[in-house]
C-alpha cells in the first residue's frame, strides 16, 4: 500500500487529520488498532473550546455540534461554601466554548471519512514507524491476521499515550518533561439533568469535585480520589454522598442524583516530549503530550497539532517550501507548554494534594479569592480555558 499521508490512530487527531486532508485533496491512509465501536464509545473529553469548534465547522464537521452541542459562556467556581461564576464572552470579548463529547466528534468525523475520504482500516494494529529519518517512511502494520507495509511520503502519529509512533524517534534526540499527580478522578456517567446549566469547579478540603454533562439529561460527574483508586470500590449512593458535600453551597442548591451507567478512574498526568517531528514523522496529540484533564485542553491539543500539520502539508504542496513542515514541532510546543502551564495551574490550584499544609490551603483560597476579585485574573483564566490561538 501506498499513500501521501499514513495516519496512525483514529482518535480525535488521526480523525480531523484525514477529513483536513481530504478537504486539500490530499490522499491519507488511516490505521486504527480498535474496532469501529470501541472507539466510539470511549468516554473522554467533552469541552471544545471556540478555535475548535470553528475548525470542525470549517471541515464540513459541525453540523450535529451546532444541533445537539452545548454552547457555554461560563463556569462557575466554587470554593468556602461561595459560588463565583466566570463569564466567558464578557471577559474575552466574545469568546465561548461548546460541550460536544468526544465520543460524537469521533462518531461525526469516522461516518465522514467512510462516506467520502481515504481508507481507514480499523483493527489494523501498526506495529512499527521504519526510515522514519528518510524520504520514504513506513509503517508496518497488522491487520486480518496479516503484515503489510504502508509506505508514506508522511507519517503523523496519532496513535495517543500508549502508541508507537513515538518509539521511532531516536532516544538521543529526544527530551521528556513529565510529572505525575499523586490522586485521580474517579468519573461516572448518570442518566440524570446535570444540577447546573454550566460547568461547576469545587475546591473542596475533602478534594477536588467537577459537575459536568454531555447532554440535557446526561451528567458527568469526577471526584478527586487517591491514585490507583479502584473504581469498584466506591458504591453508587457513596459517590453521590461524596459529590453532594464537595459541592455544598451556603445558599439552597442541591444536586440531583440518577442511575449511573459507567464508573471509571483516570490517572493524572503532565507529559512532553520534544521534538514532535524527526524526518517525515510527525507527532501529534497525546502521542507527544498529556495534561491532566483539569483544564479541558487535551482534545483542543491534538486539533491544534493537527490543523498545523495540515497547514504546512498544504503550504508545501502550493509553494514547494518545506518552511512550515520544519517548523511545525516549534509551533506546536508554543500551544502545547501554554496549556501545560494552565492545566498545572488549573491542577493545583483545586486539588487538594495528599498531606497538604494548611499554610497551603489558605494558598489555594487565596488564589481563588484573587481571581474572583480581580478582573485582570479572571480574564486570564477565561482566557486560557476559551483556548489558545491556533497555529
Ligand atoms: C476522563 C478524561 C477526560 C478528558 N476531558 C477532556 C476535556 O474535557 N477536554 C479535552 O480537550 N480533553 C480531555 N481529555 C483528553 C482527551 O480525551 C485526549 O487528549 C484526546 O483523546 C487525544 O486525542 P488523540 O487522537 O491524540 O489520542 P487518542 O484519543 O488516545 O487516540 C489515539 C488512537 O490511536 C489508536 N492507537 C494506539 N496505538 C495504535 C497502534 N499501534 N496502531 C493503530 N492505532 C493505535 C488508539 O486505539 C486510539 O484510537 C480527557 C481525557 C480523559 C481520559
Amino acid at each position: 500500500m501506498r499513500t501521501t499521508v499514513g495516519i496512525i490512530g483514529a482518535g480525535p487527531a488521526g480523525l480531523l487529520l484525514a477529513r483536513l486532508l481530504h478537504n486539500a485533496g490530499i490522499d491519507s491512509v488511516v490505521l486504527e488498532s480498535r474496532d469501529r465501536a470501541y472507539v466510539e464509545r470511549r468516554q473522554r473529553a467533552g469541552i471544545l473550546e471556540q478555535g475548535t469548534a470553528d475548525v470542525l465547522r470549517a471541515a464540513g464537521a459541525g453540523e450535529r455540534m451546532d444541533r445537539e452541542g452545548l454552547r457555554h459562556d461560563g463556569i462557575e467556581l466554587r470554593f468556602d461554601r461561595t459560588r463565583h461564576r466566570v463569564d466567558f464572552p464578557g471577559l474575552t470579548g466574545g469568546r465561548s466554548v461548546m460541550v460536544y463529547a468526544q465520543t460524537e466528534v469521533c462518531k461525526d468525523l469516522i461516518a465522514l471519512q467512510l462516506r467520502e475520504g481515504g481508507p481507514l482500516l480499523f483493527e489494523a494494529e501498526a506495529l512499527a514507524v521504519e526510515d522514519a529519518g528518510t524520504d520514504t517512511p513506513r509503517v508496518r502494520f497488522r491487520h486480518e491476521g496479516r503484515e503489510d507495509v504502508l509506505e508514506c511520503s508522511y507519517v503523523v502519529g496519532c496513535d495517543g499515550f500508549w502508541g508507537v509512533a513515538r518509539k521511532a524517534i531516536p532516544a538521543g534526540l529526544t527530551q521528556v518533561f513529565e510529572r505525575t499527580y499523586p490522586f485521580g478522578w474517579l468519573g461516572i456517567l448518570a442518566d440524570v439533568p446535570p444540577s447546573h446549566d454550566e460547568l461547576v469547579y469545587a475546591r473542596h478540603d475533602r478534594g477536588f469535585a467537577l459537575l459536568s454533562m454531555r447532554s440535557p439529561a446526561v451528567s458527568r460527574l469526577y471526584l478527586q480520589v487517591p491514585e490507583g483508586t479502584d473504581p469498584g470500590a466506591w458504591a453508587d449512593e457513596e459517590i453521590w454522598d461524596e459529590l453532594e458535600r464537595r459541592f455544598e453551597t451556603a445558599d439552597d442548591w442541591y444536586l440531583q442524583r440518577g442511575p449511573i451507567t459507567q464508573k471509571s478512574v483516570t490517572p493524572m498526568r503532565s507529559f512532553v516530549h520534544e521534538p514532535m517531528r524527526h524526518g517525515r514523522l510527525f507527532l501529534a496529540g497525546d502521542a507527544a503530550h498529556i495534561v491532566p484533564p483539569t483544564g479541558a485542553k487535551g482534545l483542543n491539543l491534538a486539533a491544534g497539532d493537527v490543523v498545523t500539520f495540515a497547514r504546512a502539508l498544504v503550504h508545501r504542496q502550493e509553494t514547494g517550501s518545506p518552511e512550515l513542515l520544519d517548523a511545525y514541532s516549534q509551533t506546536c510546543l508554543r500551544r502545547v507548554w501554554q496549556a501545560e502551564r494552565f492545566s498545572y495551574d488549573m491542577t493545583t490550584l483545586l486539588h487538594r494534594a495528599p498531606g497538604a499544609t494548611p499554610f497551603e490551603d489558605r494558598l489555594q483560597l487565596a488564589r481563588l479569592e484573587r481571581i474572583a476579585s480581580s478582573r485582570a485574573a479572571e480574564t486570564d483564566l477565561a482566557e486560557a480555558y476559551t483556548g489558545f490561538p491556533f497555529g
